[in-house]
Parts: C-alpha cells; sequence; structure tokens
C-alpha cells in the first residue's frame, strides 16, 4: 500500500509518498510561493533532487505538478496514480468535533469548515489542500488527521480553562494541545525501544523545536500537554511567548497602542527567544552568541530550560512517578546543552542524564542519553510525523 501525505501551508505544500509495506519514503518534497510569483516545486526521488520553477496559482495546480512528479519517467516512482491507495492529510485543529483520524466525504468536510477559527492560519490552508486533492484525484480515498487528535485523552481538569463554563460549552473555548502526531509516534516508539507496551509506561514527550510542547503521556494517552487554545501557550519559544498572563497582554496592548490582533501578532512573532535575546529565534545563533558573551541569549536560553524543567517536574507529579523521558524536533534532538539543562539537578527524582551520551553526534537513531544508574529512561528518538499521517490514514482505511 502507498500512501500520499500531504501537508499544505496557505502558500506551500509539502508531501512524501510513503511505501507501507516498508516504510520507505519513495519520494517528497515541497511546492513554494503558491498563489504568489515565483512558483518552485523541490522534488526528491531515486536519490535525486529535481527542481522546477513554475507559476503554482493555487494548491489545485501545485498538485496537479506533484502528481506528474510522481508519475515522470526519470523523477517518477509510480507508474500511475492509480498506485496510490490513499492520501493521508494534516489538519493542524480538530476542536471537538472530531477526536481521530476521519474520512474526507462531502460530510465531514462540511464539519471541517467553521473550526477555521481555531486555527486561522492553518485549518484553511489544510482545506485548501485537501479541495485540491479531490479535485484532481476524484474517488480517492483521503483521511484527515490531526495535530490535537492524540491530546483528546486528556481529562475535563486539564484541557478546561476556569472560565465560566457556560462559556466553554457555547465557543468551546479550551486546552486542545499540538504537535499531537510528534508526541504520538515518539512516545509509541519510546515504548519499542525500551521492549515494553505503552500501557506500563509514564512518559513526559519534549517536542522542542521552533514551536515546542511538552506532554505527560500515561498508559500511551496523553493526560496533560503544554500548549493551549491556540501553540502560543507553554514553554516560550522562538518567536512565541509561551504563558504569559493575560491581564499583561492586554496592558502591552494599551501601552503600545496595539490592537487585539496587532498584539496576538506580537505575542507569536516577536516574543520569545527573539524578544528576550535581541537576536534571533534559532537555538544555534542562540548557543554561538551565548558563547561570545551575549548575555540577553543566556537569558532566553536560561528561561527556556527553567519553563521546560518546571513542566517536567509538573507532569511527574501528574502522572504520578515517571519511567522514561523523549526528547524529540530541531532542538530536542540536536542541542545537549539544552536537554543537560532541563534535566539538572533532577537526581533527587530518579534522573541522571550521561554527560558523553548526551553529546552525542545525532545520526538519526534513536539515543539513550540517561546514567545506567539512572531510575528513569531518557531518550533523543527523532520525529517523523509524516509516517504516524501515513499509518494512520493506512489503519482507518
Ligand atoms: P519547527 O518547529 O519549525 O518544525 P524544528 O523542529 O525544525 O522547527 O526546530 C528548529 C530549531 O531547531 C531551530 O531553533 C534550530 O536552531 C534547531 N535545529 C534544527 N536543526 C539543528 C541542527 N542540526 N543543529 C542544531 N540545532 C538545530
Amino acid at each position: 500500500m502507498k500512501i500520499l501525505v500531504i501537508n499544505a501551508g496557505s502558500s506551500s505544500l509539502k508531501y512524501q509518498l510513503i511505501d507501507m509495506e516498508t516504510e520507505e519514503v519513495l519520494a517528497k518534497g515541497t511546492c513554494e510561493r503558491i498563489g504568489i510569483p515565483g512558483g518552485k516545486l523541490t522534488h526528491k526521488a531515486n536519490g535525486q533532487t529535481f527542481v522546477i520553477e513554475k507559476e503554482l496559482p493555487d494548491h489545485t495546480e501545485a498538485i496537479s505538478l506533484v502528481l506528474s512528479e510522481l508519475v515522470d519517467g526519470t523523477a517518477g516512482v509510480i507508474s500511475s496514480m492509480d498506485e496510490i491507495d490513499a492520501v493521508g492529510h494534516r489538519v493542524v485543529a480538530s476542536g471537538e468535533t472530531f477526536t481521530e483520524t476521519t474520512l474526507v466525504t462531502d460530510e465531514t468536510m462540511e464539519k471541517l469548515a467553521p473550526l477555521s477559527e481555531l486555527a486561522p492560519l492553518h485549518n484553511p490552508a489544510a482545506i485548501l489542500g485537501i479541495n485540491a486533492c479531490r479535485a484532481v484525484m476524484k474517488g480517492k480515498k483521503m483521511a484527515m488527521v490531526f495535530d490535537t487528535s492524540f491530546h483528546a485523552t486528556m481529562p475535563d481538569y486539564a484541557y478546561l480553562y476556569a472560565v465560566d463554563y457556560d462559556d466553554y460549552k457555547r465557543y468551546k473555548v479550551r486546552k486542545y494541545g499540538f504537535h499531537g502526531t510528534s508526541h504520538k509516534f515518539v512516545s509509541g516508539e519510546a515504548a519499542n525501544y525500551l521492549g515494553k507496551r505503552p500501557e506500563e509506561l509514564k512518559i513526559i514527550t519534549c517536542h522542542l523545536g521552533n514551536g515546542s510542547s511538552i506532554s505527560a503521556v500515561d498508559g500511551g494517552k496523553c493526560i496533560d500537554t503544554t500548549m493551549g487554545f491556540t501553540p502560543l501557550a507553554g514553554v516560550p519559544m522562538g518567536t512565541r511567548s509561551g504563558d504569559i498572563d493575560c491581564a499583561a497582554a492586554e496592558f502591552l496592548c494599551r501601552k503600545k497602542g496595539m490592537t487585539q490582533a496587532e498584539g496576538l501578532d506580537y505575542l507569536n512573532k516577536k516574543c520569545g527567544m527573539l524578544g528576550i535575546s535581541g537576536v534571533s529565534s534559532d537555538f544555534r545563533d542562540l548557543t554561538a552568541a551565548k558563547a561570545e558573551g551575549n548575555d540577553r541569549a543566556r537569558l532566553a536560553l536560561d528561561m527556556f530550560i527553567y519553563s521546560c524543567k518546571k513542566y517536567v517536574g509538573a507532569y511527574m507529579a501528574a502522572l504520578g512517578g515517571l519511567d522514561c523521558i523523549v526528547f524529540t524536533a530541531g532542538v530536542g534532538e540536536n542541542t545537549p546543552s539544552v536537554r543537560a539543562g532541563i534535566l539538572s539537578g533532577m537526581e533527587a527524582f530518579g534522573i541522571r542524564l550521561d554527560p558523553a551520551k548526551n553529546e552525542y553526534k545525532n545520526d538519526g537513531s534513536i539515543h539513550e542519553i540517561s546514567a545506567a544508574d539512572s531510575k528513569v529512561k531518557v531518550l533523543v528518538i527523532p520525529t517523523n510525523e509524516e509516517l504516524v499521517i501515513a499509518r494512520e490514514t493506512a489503519a482507518l482505511l
């Protein structure tokens, strides 16, 4: 079975064609600048990279181009579209409407439409991607795989904000969480690596990238996560503030003469590591600046580490114990100083890193970085959200 995974953004579209028998990626690529001048497709297959510069007025044109590459004599990996058994679409927000991977039908698309207000930057793009695929691959089975559905198992006392309960019921304002496919993937891989069933394990998964979130996973089910109604909440991130007192946000809007929308844009794009350091949102730049003595880069990193440490502690309490901590995503996989910082001073809780193992060179495989006598295993596991989308799609069919 071959599954095409689609991750559509407002002006971009990423794809992978995965052979489910071997879970091998047969081809992958990105369409950029959809709907704006200078369209471009970068397609990787058969050990080569193919670049096509072509105007892509909309997502339908983009997906048509992708399909023509997939069946092309040189760049292609299949002989016809019939070889694609199904398409799995990444969708960010499911609201409370969908709690699991769902088949794309006229009816489910109708239910998906109103959820755009929960993720205005992401869901409308996913809808464009789905509609484009439906237009050029008529009759093909398709699934929507949600970033939020792994978090649907959170108990009510964890996902609710303490606002008027009637307002929660009316407006569905609550914590949803994000990065669910990643938390699901790495917690499952951790269980495999440890030779245990997910039901036997209490795991904290740290997805630390440009956007970061931490989840508590009890027996394979998410019981809490740091992101909230939107991905703005939780630990400070590349450009997002993370948790902030709402009253402080309103105060900043007044002082800086920003509308609410401008204030949100500010908190999403100009704060976090970038805002504190004044250097960059990128952890490589921050680590280099800190090494050169830049104190605001040091401060940004310290704030990030401290916030992550507090959530790890909180989730140990929420889980009532801990077997394993997993680090994943760009920062989690590549920044030993951040991992060491988060877990420093946690020996009393049975967490002990092996400093030499923590400095391993990332080779894309799983690394155990805890000391031999650490009660809690610490693993670094490369995430693979596309594979989760493909697996979920295959399972649905
Ligand atoms: P996104 O949330 O956009 O998917 P990523 O998971 O790719 O982000 O993470 C981006 C962050 O990871 C950046 O801050 C970057 O510094 C860091 N990062 C990514 N790759 C590396 C690497 N090879 N070495 C060090 N840091 C890396």
